[in-house]
């Protein structure tokens, strides 16, 4: 029976699930939520405080009032129908995890009772030997710790109260995607503050701001059914480009369809309830693709929002009989799926220190941060490069969709002038003429408004866009930690060696805005090779950028690799964000990762093509050669055409033989090699190009087979669905 036509069936005929209008927000914001307001409701007023002061400290909370605080969690979270608690956490692996516990206690004497202390709250032990460590735990000794983290709140999900929690190893050595970036973040505040204060003797704290854009796929589920190759990988290995794709963009500006619009209506109100402040919904380029984004927070409580986010998006599509596909590539030929990440950096006084302002003081710290991230990214693009480095995100970058794999800052005309002026500025003390000069045409005319649309460059993975940086490059089923780690680092690092580039200048005894304007004018002319305002995508940047000695690694081995040079880890160990086991283990961690995905494709695709494609081809084959001999009986000259159209189908089949054969090969070798890096490099200058070519035979063959038999449903039924 050919399962394409029953699943084809089971779509005919749905109906939007009936889902009522979003709600005021404010009705519904956060109920599901145990934010500061509601622990104010259930705790006395010391308490309060007492939580307030060590959230923002680094002492952390004492036993006794996270003793305190358990209790009015449970309270809160039984009251609001929660049967079970879970430290939440974000393991290597990319999703987020999670271990019930139930609030009821079984006593000696067989009653129950509802319990949950501040020991449970602070600290648990999960069952850790599951998770990847790259060696850091022995497997005799898996021990894992999930700590809370007082700084993303616990949420009801279903109904279990969730706990936002780090996952480090008996030693503290980090697991997770969290643990790394809270450490950045508190290095990114330490080496900002004394530079915002510069201008601002009252900035106490410094925090980066995160706002995500999250692209994804909707396929029909019985259709994803249909697809072994995208239930098992995310992705579809085999398909002929559908004859209509994205060439009209009449999705991107098309209406969003019905059974879509409640699914996304649904994931509004979930999201809101959780605290996830979801604004934008619409369309993208490809068909079938759509984008949802929030308002941005502080990047931690973002990262967290966003893990959440994918989670309840696949949560809540099979309802509307839909599959959320977060692969970056779910299709070959039509556009792949990223995640936007906006960042910028915020004070306690409420300044955006990316945002420029109306007084030349202001800009002039505006300046001073923005000139410092160019140069931090110019110092580590490698770094920045290898934070989203993922097998699903090696099919965008550098494949003329996404931005490529070139690391380089767009900063419009407007700052590319400013940047020119700049540049000209004389070394050491300046004339009180140049001071005016400067302060008029230099600083006086960045405008506060800088976002201008003629200026947007898609093709530039890192752009900054009026008041806040924009990474591009970014995979859709990234954890958005990774780059925001490296981002906060580099940056910190770069601040501090600000600082002291700075105070030499006052030493020289150059006034303030001097000392800033030289050291800055210093940092252009060092980045110039950073900055770039063509087409990403063109032969002539490739060419030029590696002039420029920027890097260029194409694959996921290559850009990982980088993460190991002396200088990386130097950088890492002295700002406490990583300790050099810290590194070396997540670099086999994610390599190992690769090899994985990778080899499962390749199983799969072997599976696919022996076990679905081969089969039908051989029979189309045999009625064909029937055909041949029946007309041949009546007329010699028609049977000469259908024996071209025999040759072109035997030539295809052979060539699929042939490929089959070779993957079995290379993945009997794979089994056989032990070594993780030799691994990788079967996979990418063997395996990858094998797969590439059986692809080729496949795709080719699917036009040439009777459209009755072809067993695999195909790109325009999955891609064009309503
Ligand atoms: P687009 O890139 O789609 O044209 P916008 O430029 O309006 O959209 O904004 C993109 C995203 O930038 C939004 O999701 C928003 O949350 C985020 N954003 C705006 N200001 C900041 C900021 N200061 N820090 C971090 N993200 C921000
Ligand atoms: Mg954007």
């Amino acid at each position: 029976m050919n399962i394409r036509f029953i699943v084809l069936q089971e779509t005919l005929g749905r109906r939007p699930v009936e889902v009522p209008p979003v709600p005021k927000r404010s009705d519904i914001f956060e109920i599901n939520v145990f934010n500061d307001e509601k622990l104010r409701q259930y705790v006395d007023k010391a308490t309060f405080r007492a939580y307030l002061r060590a959230k923002d400290s680094d002492e952390g909370i004492s036993r006794q009032l996270a003793d305190k605080i358990a209790q009015a969690m449970k309270q809160w979270a039984m009251e609001n129908g929660a049967t079970h608690y879970t430290h939440w956490f974000q393991p290597l692996t990319g999703a987020t995890a999670e271990k019930h516990d139930s609030f009821l206690e079984k006593l000696p004497d067989g009653s129950a009772l509802e319990t949950f202390s501040g020991d449970q709250l602070a600290q648990q032990e999960p069952d850790a030997s599951s998770f990847p460590s790259g060696g850091l735990r022995n497997t005799f000794e898996a021990r894992g710790y999930t700590a809370w983290d007082p700084g993303s709140p616990a949420f009801i999900y279903g109904t279990t109260l969730c706990i936002p929690t780090v996952f480090i190893s008996y030693t503290g050595e980090a697991l997770d995607y969290k643990t790394p970036l809270l450490r950045s973040k508190h290095v990114l505040n330490e080496a900002a503050v004394p530079v915002a204060q510069l201008f601002n003797r009252n900035v106490e704290k410094v925090y980066p701001t995160l706002g995500w854009e999250q692209e994804y796929f909707l396929v029909d589920r019985a259709l994803y059914r249909g697809r072994p190759d995208l239930m098992l990988t995310g992705r579809t290995l085999l398909g002929h480009a559908p004859a209509k794709s994205q060439q009209l963009d009449d999705h991107y500006f098309g209406s969003i369809p019905a059974r879509v619009m409640a699914f996304m209506r649904e994931l509004e109100i979930e999201a809101l309830k959780l605290g996830i402040p979801v604004k934008t919904r619409h369309n993208e380029v490809a068909p079938n693709q759509y984008e949802v984004a929030p308002v941005f927070e502080e990047a931690n409580l973002a990262v967290d929002h966003n893990a959440l986010l994918m989670d309840l998006m696949s949560k809540l599509a099979p309802k509307h009989d839909f599959e959320v596909l977060l692969h970056e590539k779910p299709f070959a030929y039509i556009n792949g799926s990223g995640k936007h990440n906006n960042w910028s950096l915020m004070t306690d006084t409420g300044i955006n220190l990316l945002g420029p302002g109306d007084t030349p003081k202001r800009n002039l710290r505006f300046l001073t941060f923005f000139v410092n991230v160019i140069k931090a990214v110019n110092d580590h693009e490698e770094l920045l490069r290898a934070s989203i480095a993922s097998a699903g995100n090696d099919h965008r970058l550098g494949a003329n969709e996404a931005p490529p794999a070139i690391i380089s800052v767009f900063i419009g005309h407007h700052m590319t002038r400013v940047f020119n002026q700049i540049k000209k500025l004389k070394d050491g003390k300046l004339t009180p003429q140049t001071k005016t000069e400067v302060k008029l045409n230099v600083v006086g005319k960045i405008p506060e408004i800088l976002l201008d649309n003629t200026d947007r460059n898609r093709t530039s993975p890192f752009a900054f866009t009026g008041n806040k940086f924009e990474i591009r490059a970014v995979g859709s089923s990234a954890n958005c930690a990774a780059p925001m780690t490296v981002l906060n680092t580099i940056v910190a690092r770069q601040l501090k060696q600000f600082m002291i580039d700075y105070e030499q200048r006052r030493a020289q005894g150059l006034g303030k805005d001097e000392a800033i304007l030289n050291v800055l004018k210093d940092y252009i002319l060092q980045s110039e090779r950073i900055l770039f305002e063509g087409n990403g995508y063109s032969d002539e940047w490739k060419a030029e950028a590696r002039k420029r000695g920027l890097s260029n690694h194409l694959t996921t081995p290559d850009a990982l690799k980088a993460t190991l040079k002396p200088q990386y880890i130097d950088l890492f160990v002295s700002l406490g964000v990583f300790t050099e086991a810290e590194i070396r283990s997540r670099y086999h961690v994610l390599l190992e990762q690769y090899n994985n995905k990778l080899e499962i494709e390749a199983r799969v695709l072997h599976d696919l093509v022996s076990n679905h494609v081969l089969p039908t081809v051989l029979e189309y084959q045999s009625r064909l050669a029937t055909n041949i001999a029946n007309v041949e009986a009546v007329s010699k000259q028609s049977a000469e055409t259908n024996r071209r159209w025999f040759k072109d189908l035997n030539t295809n089949i052979e060539a699929l033989q042939k490929g089959l054969e070779t993957l079995k090969k290379l993945l009997e070798k794979l089994n056989t090699t032990d070594d993780d890096e030799a691994k990788a490099r079967l996979i990418v200058e063997k395996i990858k190009p094998a797969m590439d070519e059986l692809r080729t035979h496949a795709d080719a063959l699917e036009m040439q087979v009777d459209d009755e038999m072809w067993p695999l449903v195909k790109y325009r039924e999955m891609l064009f669905t309503r």
